[in-house]
Order: C-alpha cells, then structure tokens, then sequence
C-alpha cells in the first residue's frame, strides 16, 4: 500500500492546497495531512482549528486522513512507517526552500524518505495562506481562495461579519 504525508502549516488551508491533496489521493492508496504543531511561524488559527478546517474541506475524500505532528517530520515518517512526502510547488520562489527541506529529510532518513513535487495548478498558483489572511483582515473577498467554512472563520478571526 503507498501511503503518502502532505505536511504544512494549512493556517489555514486553501484552495491551493486542497488542489494538491485532491491530485495526490488519485496517485496514492492513502494521503495523511500532517499538521504543524511546531512552525516557526505564529499561526492565527489553533491546531485544533487548522485540523478540524481541513477535516470539514476533506470529508468526501475517503484516502485521506488529517493528523498532526511534533517534532521533526522524518521522526513522524519513521514512526509511522512513511517513505513519500509531497509538496507543492507555486513558483520557482517556493523551488529553492523546498530542494533544501527535500534533500535535508532525504538524509536525516538514510535516503528511505523521498519527496514528491506537484505543481501547482495555474489557477492557484498566487495562492499562499498568507495572502488569504491579509485579504480577510481587510475584509476583501476571500470566496475564490478557501472553502465557505473557512472564510466564515477567517472572517470571524478579524471581527468582521
Ligand atoms: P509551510 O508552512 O511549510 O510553507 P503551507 O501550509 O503553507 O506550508 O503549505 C504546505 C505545502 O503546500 C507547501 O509545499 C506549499 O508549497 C504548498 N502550497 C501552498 N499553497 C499552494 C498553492 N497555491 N499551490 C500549490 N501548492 C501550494
């Protein structure tokens, strides 16, 4: 069975990620979201919060699992026995960062975890978690970026609505 780890952030998810996800699960037999509790970023939402968006943008996909991680992502891999990570690639901004983590796992691993790079769909290809934030602060329209139930949240986050 190939099981495949998305990890991230998702502070909160977009459709930018739900894209990625939705691509993976037809490659692989099951794809966990693992979800940060230790980004070196502040995150605006709980990991509670994080978790239970993705699980309510995620419910009719029926290989994927949402979980959440402490710790060094090869150490997660190693414990629940996981070769794959994938990771999404918006432009070649995004390309440096994500070779360094990719070759930096493959060798904490003794090369047993590799990673795999979906590119982004164009359409989303402007997408990041931040950028949906900043828009929702100044209550802009956030409908083409996330899920309704997460602009309700982000919405609510920033006293608007
Ligand atoms: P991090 O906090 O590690 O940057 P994120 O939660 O922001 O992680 O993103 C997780 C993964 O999703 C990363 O590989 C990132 O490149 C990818 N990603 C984020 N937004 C998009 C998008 N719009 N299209 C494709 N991939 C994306």
């Amino acid at each position: 069975m190939k099981v495949a780890v998305y990890p991230g952030s998702f502070d909160p998810v977009t459709y930018g990620h739900l894209d990625i996800i939705k691509r993976a699960s037809l490659m692989f037999d099951e794809v966990i979201v693992a979800v940060m509790c230790n980004s070196a970023k502040t995150p605006l939402f709980t990991l509670d919060e994080r978790v239970k968006m993705l699980e309510e943008s995620l419910k009719d996909l029926d290989n994927v699992r949402i979980e959440s991680f402490d710790g060094l992502l090869i150490d997660y891999c190693n414990k629940e026995n996981i070769h794959i990570v994938i990771r999404g690639l918006r432009a070649i901004t995004d390309f440096e960062y994500e070779l360094q983590i990719a070759q930096t796992n493959k060798e904490l691993s003794h090369n047993k975890v590799d990673t795999v790079f979906l590119t982004t769909s164009l359409i989303y290809s402007y997408l990041s978690s931040s950028v949906v934030k900043e828009i929702a602060s100044y209550n802009g329209d956030i409908t083409p970026c996330v899920p309704e139930s997460v602009a309700d949240r982000l919405y609510k986050k920033f006293g608007h609505k």
